[in-house]
């Protein structure tokens, strides 16, 4: 076990929760403070709010890993009289560095969708919105028939040929590889000025997008040859799909029912209801944070009933007119992901041998409160 630092524990994480699945001009990444450092304790927090940041520095917390981005807009200027300012203050002067992951742990496979789905119960989930489809490339290498093994493992290892729930998927077909040598090259068969005529092997297997480059640099060390010959095509093969919300089906009951589950299943006191309370429901889009946008996404799917926060008077007009129903828990709801998240890291960080303490914010930063 080692204690690692905090582009590590980043690295992990992103692996989980890529940047790339994030919506556009969403605010994500480090934010605060630095990375470079030994890493002891990370705090996952929902909110980055004054009374969090005294709990951080009160666990002597190195990084905070957060669902909403502190600094959204650009800031003007830090004035330490300001309540921004001296959060800013704060979390600098105790060297706490602050990394966002919005969006894309919205997005993520396992993410707070599926956390939220998770808590309500649905079951044959799938994604509500779609945002993003993997992309995948066809990766093409020769190899002698000595080493052919041997790089089809490290293809395998550096996540390549992942077809479903298969790995180590590839393709080899045998053939004669020919090259002649050129002056001052120091070849791993034949010698300079002389054709030579080898038995090869092509492998070939698919690389989602992102891990290409660490395939290509994994593969090429593994490789004999000084001058490996490989070629990358793309693909229009759609990898799988991932998004913005989940919808799934739960055992009929009545709205009414419902939201008395929605409230015990993501602790909440109280929701808002749109739609007639004795109407049946069975299929339940979820969407965390504000959902307002994707209401007919949940109604086109054939939900009955759309669970999402901030929900405005008017697009409740709009669902109400169309007959989907509305259950309104509100924004907090997303607090799933403190405990989600700290399983998951603690899990990835374990695997990878850090010594590292990952634990929830205990601060309730929901701003409403019901009499
Ligand atoms: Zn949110």
């Amino acid at each position: 076990m080692k204690i690692p630092n905090g582009h590590e524990i980043i690295q992990l994480f992103e692996k989980f929760s890529p940047k790339e699945l994030a919506m556009e001009g969403d605010k994500i990444g480090l934010q605060i403070g630095r990375l470079n450092r030994k890493v002891e304790r990370v705090m996952i927090a929902l909110d980055v709010l004054e009374n969090v940041i005294d709990e951080a520095i009160e666990k002597d917390v190195q990084l905070i890993i957060a669902h909403h981005p502190p600094i959204f807009r650009p800031l003007k200027n830090i004035l330490t009289d300001t309540v921004q300012g001296r959060m800013m203050a704060k979390l600098i002067k105790s060297d706490i560095a602050v990394y966002a992951a919005h969006t894309n742990l919205d997005i993520a496979t396992g993410g707070v969708n599926d956390w939220l789905a998770e808590a309500l119960g649905l079951e044959e989930t799938e994604v509500l919105v779609p945002t993003f489809a993997e992309k995948y490339k066809k990766l093409v290498v020769f190899v002698p028939r000595s080493h052919a093994e041997q790089i089809r493992q490290v293809l395998g290892e550096a996540g390549a040929g992942f077809i479903g729930n298969y790995s180590h998927c590839s393709f080899s077909a045998e053939g004669t590889g020919r090259f002649m040598p050129g002056a001052e090259t120091h070849p791993f068969i034949g010698q300079s000025g002389k054709l030579e005529a080898v038995d090869e092997v092509r492998v070939e297997t698919i690389v989602p997008e992102p891990l290409l480059k660490k395939t290509l640099s994994m593969m090429i060390k593994a490789h004999p040859y000084e001058e490996v010959a490989y070629d990358v095509y793309p693909l229009d093969n759609k990898g799988e799909t991932l998004g913005l919300g989940r919808i799934g089906n739960i055992p009929e009951m009545t709205l009414k029912e419902f939201a008395e589950k929605v409230k015990t299943d993501l602790e909440v006191e109280a929701v808002r209801v749109v739609g007639d309370l004795t109407a049946k429901v069975n299929k339940v889009a979820v969407l965390g944070g504000d959902g307002n946008k994707y209401f007919s996404h949940a109604k086109f799917k054939g939900a009955d009933v759309y669970v999402t926060g901030d929900f405005y008077y008017h697009t409740a007009h709009d669902a109400m007119m169309q007959g989907l129903n509305i259950v309104d828990p509100g924004h907090n709801v997303e607090k799933v992901m403190k405990q989600g998240l700290t399983k998951t890291l603690q899990k990835m960080c374990h695997g990878a041998g850090y010594e590292v303490e990952i634990f929830p914010s205990e601060v309730n930063t929901d701003p409403f409160q019901f009499v």
